[in-house]
Parts: C-alpha cells; sequence; structure tokens
C-alpha cells in the first residue's frame, strides 16, 4: 500500500517532468541577483568599531538602521544580494550578544567577523589579511596554584580552559577548543583573493580575548602554544555562538600593526579589509544562488 502509494506520487512526479522540465540549462535564464533577495537569507558582516563598519554601511543600498540594546545593524542590499552589517563593538561580550541578536532576529544564511588584529606570526605583515580557518579563545585559563607571595608568570598558564565543553558535567574541562571555519566561506574567500592587492591573503587561527598583548615572549608563547596569526578580541567568541545556532561562520582579519617584526599600527588597514570582505560576501552569496 505505502509502496503503491510512492510509486504512484514517483510516476506523476515523472510525467510533470517530462512534460515540463527542460534539459537544456542554456536556455533558462539564470536567476537574477535581484531574486535573490526575496530568497536567500541575509548574510551577516560584522565589524567591532565605525573604522571597521562604517565604510561597508554605506555601500549598501535600500538601507535601513536598526538599534537593538547597544547594537546597530544596517539592512540593505550589496550587488542585489541581503547583506545586514552588524556593529558589535569591541570585546568577547559585546560580539557575543551582537550575535546571538541577529541569528535570532534576522536568521542569517552565513556571519563574516571581521577587522583589525595584531600579528603574532612574524612572517605576517601589516595589511596581509589572515583568513581564520580556525578562531580559539586565548583568554580562558586554569593557572598553576601558587601560595601568597608566589608571584604570577602567564607564561606558566599553560592549560586553557575549553567554556563549551562536549561534557558539561566536568567542572574544569582544559583543552584549547578551536572553531572551524565553514568551507564555503573559506572557499569564497579564497576566490575573493585574486581581487586583494594591498597584502597577501593567508590561511591561519585568529586567537580573540579582552586583551590586547604587548610582551613579546607572551606573544610567542601563545603563538607557539595556540598556533595563533594573529589576535584580536571578537572572532572566537563569535564563532562560539554561531557553532551552537549551527550558523555557517568565517572571521577575517587584517593586521594593522605586529609588533612580532616592528609593523607599526596603520589606521588604513580596518577600510582595506571591509572592501576584501565585501567582495567575499558577494563571491559566497552568488555560489549560494547558483544552488538554489
Ligand atoms: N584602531 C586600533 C585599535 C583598536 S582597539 C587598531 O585597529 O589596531 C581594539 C580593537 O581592535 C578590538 O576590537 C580588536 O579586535 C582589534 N585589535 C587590533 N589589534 C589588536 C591587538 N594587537 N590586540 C588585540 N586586539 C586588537
Amino acid at each position: 500500500m505505502q509502496v503503491k502509494r510512492f510509486l504512484g506520487i514517483f510516476g506523476l512526479c515523472g510525467s510533470i517532468c517530462l512534460a515540463g522540465c527542460n534539459d537544456d540549462k542554456s536556455s533558462v535564464a539564470a536567476p537574477s541577483a535581484q531574486q535573490a533577495e526575496t530568497t536567500l537569507q541575509p548574510i551577516i558582516i560584522q565589524g567591532a568599531l565605525p573604522v571597521e563598519s562604517e565604510r561597508m554601511a554605506a555601500v549598501l543600498s535600500d538601507v535601513t538602521e536598526e538599534t537593538v540594546g547597544g547594537w546597530k545593524f544596517w539592512k540593505g542590499t550589496y550587488k542585489g544580494y541581503p547583506v545586514i552589517i552588524s556593529k558589535t563593538r569591541m570585546g568577547m561580550s559585546n560580539s557575543a550578544a551582537a550575535t546571538a541578536i541577529a541569528i535570532e532576529r534576522y536568521k542569517p544564511i552565513a556571519i563574516i567577523n571581521q577587522g583589525t588584529s595584531g600579528g603574532h606570526d612574524p612572517d605576517l605583515q601589516v595589511y596581509d589579511i589572515v583568513l581564520g580557518k580556525y578562531a580559539t579563545n586565548i583568554g580562558a585559563f586554569r593557572t598553576p596554584k601558587q601560595p601568597v607571595g608566589g608571584g604570577s608568570n602567564s607564561l606558566s598558564w599553560v592549560e586553557a580552559f575549553d567554556v563549551l565543553p562536549d561534557d558539561e558535567s566536568d567542572p574544569e574541562p582544559i583543552a584549547i577548543r578551536k572553531f572551524e571555519a565553514d568551507q564555503e566561506l573559506l572557499s569564497a574567500a579564497h576566490i575573493a583573493q585574486a581581487k586583494y592587492t594591498r597584502g597577501n591573503v593567508v590561511e591561519g587561527t585568529i586567537g580573540s580575548a579582552d586583551v590586547w598583548n604587548n610582551e613579546l615572549d607572551r606573544i610567542q608563547f601563545l603563538h607557539r602554544q595556540y598556533g595563533t596569526s594573529v589576535e584580536e578580541m571578537e572572532a572566537a567568541s563569535v564563532a562560539q555562538i554561531a557553532s551552537q545556532f549551527n550558523v555557517p561562520f568565517l572571521g577575517i582579519r587584517i593586521l594593522s600593526n605586529n609588533i612580532t617584526n616592528g609593523g607599526a599600527y596603520d589606521p588604513g588597514t580596518g577600510e582595506a579589509c571591509q572592501h576584501f570582505v565585501l567582495d567575499v560576501a558577494e563571491e559566497y552569496m552568488k555560489q549560494k544562488q547558483k544552488a538554489l
């Protein structure tokens, strides 16, 4: 009975297809970017500071602004694709909150967290861009025990504290947790990199914490222990929230400074990164539209 019904439905589908399907793809008009607007969910691009978000907001079409709590969102289109620019403000808590709000409110197809960063890898120069194959929290530790008067040495903090353990009953989970980038976002970024002329674009690990490290021994320790290419204050936090909602995520960070090789801070990097990331978003949405 069940099988017969299934075959019947299949037969019906088959005949509809014979009558209406055209295998010659070249004669079928490709959906325009305009149509994508109505079918694709928006991609969210985050920047912490005005210098990391306002340039992107300025190039959107049909923009409307929305402020939720302390977080601003610009909703519009870019090259016909639905895009929301989110100013998260600085740090792990702000970026987590902005991410959770955005996911609940806008049901995004994907999230890109982007902006400036400080180099941990001496081979990277200011204006190089790191595609975060991994994002990891470099601000969560269990320190060794020391008595009063025993001092404190952050180079001995070798136990990373995993704030998202699989086993929630473990009160002191010790592990380095790395959030892996979404493969399709990463592929889109690799296509877009052909257009980027200000520096190299490489894959790497983005380390995040509410800390600005200026001690070279500390930076070298993090680079060795976590394999960090750069540090900043948001990407791993956003990755952590996105992973719990199963939203595809990629962190993209330009080096605005690199004290491991004397790379002086350059404020122009914030804008350069925004241009690159808009190209990445366009490429990603193009692929998503094709797959519809
Ligand atoms: N406008 C400056 C300073 C920004 S203040 C710059 O671009 O360098 C801190 C913000 O910049 C955070 O949102 C953080 O994500 C990022 N950032 C840039 N370099 C950093 C570094 N060396 N360490 C930590 N955060 C850094």
